[in-house]
């Protein structure tokens, strides 16, 4: 039984940046049904057990197109949810450390240059989808978008997601209306990056 991640935060404690009712509707209402029907998926295709990645790795041998349609739009919900709630704090580390500080400077530049990338990614994803900040077993970075609930999971091979931004409009509308770029910004106003640099560090072998 797959669960929602537990916030360690109030449904308030983004404000100013992503506001409660965005919260309470985005984590309360749109993740929980994700989850639910993802619980209901792998039910109906028997794969009870399975960890989100043997699901998202297997989805080709889901016979049932109904079935696996389901378990990929709901079970992506699910995954990319959970990378993108537990990722906020309310008093986050505003860059990060260690390795995935040395890694950014390598890759992009700066952290500020990788904000950029994300920035652009997530503004070129055409309707709804995702932008990512990946990470291959051998501390390889990319940044890369995924259309509707997909993630590099799905998408490609060897590629752990550490850093998920929804550019859904359900994230942003509420507050941000039409301005994606406005609550990208806002984002990473709480986006902690010692929760980053954990993922990293946990991905790298
Ligand atoms: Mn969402």
């Amino acid at each position: 039984m797959f669960e929602q991640v537990k916030l360690d935060y109030a449904a308030d404690g983004l404000e100013p940046y992503i506001d409660r009712l965005t919260v309470e509707t985005h984590y309360g209402k749109h993740h929980a049904a994700y989850t639910k029907a993802f619980n209901d998926a792998v039910a109906a295709a028997g794969l009870e057990g399975k960890s989100t990645w043997e699901i998202f790795k297997g989805l080709a041998d889901v016979v049932d197109p109904a079935v696996r349609k389901a378990l990929r739009n709901n079970g992506g919900g699910y995954f990319n949810h959970n990378l993108y709630f537990e990722n906020f704090s309310a008093s986050p580390a505003k860059a990060p450390t260690g390795a995935l500080a040395a890694a950014i400077d390598k890759t992009f530049g700066s952290l500020d240059a990788l904000k950029a990338e994300l920035k652009k990614t997530a503004l070129g994803q055409f309707g709804s989808g995702w932008a990512w900040l990946n990470t291959d077993a051998a501390g390889n970075l990319s940044v890369t978008a995924s259309a509707n609930q997909d993630n590099p999971i799905m998408d490609a091979d060897g590629l752990t997601p550490i850093l998920a931004l929804d550019v859904w409009e359900h994230a942003y509308y509420l507050n941000y209306k039409n301005l994606r770029a406005s609550y990208i910004d806002a984002y990473f106003e709480v986006l902690d990056w010692a929760k980053v640099s954990a993922k990293y560090d946990a991905a790298v072998k």
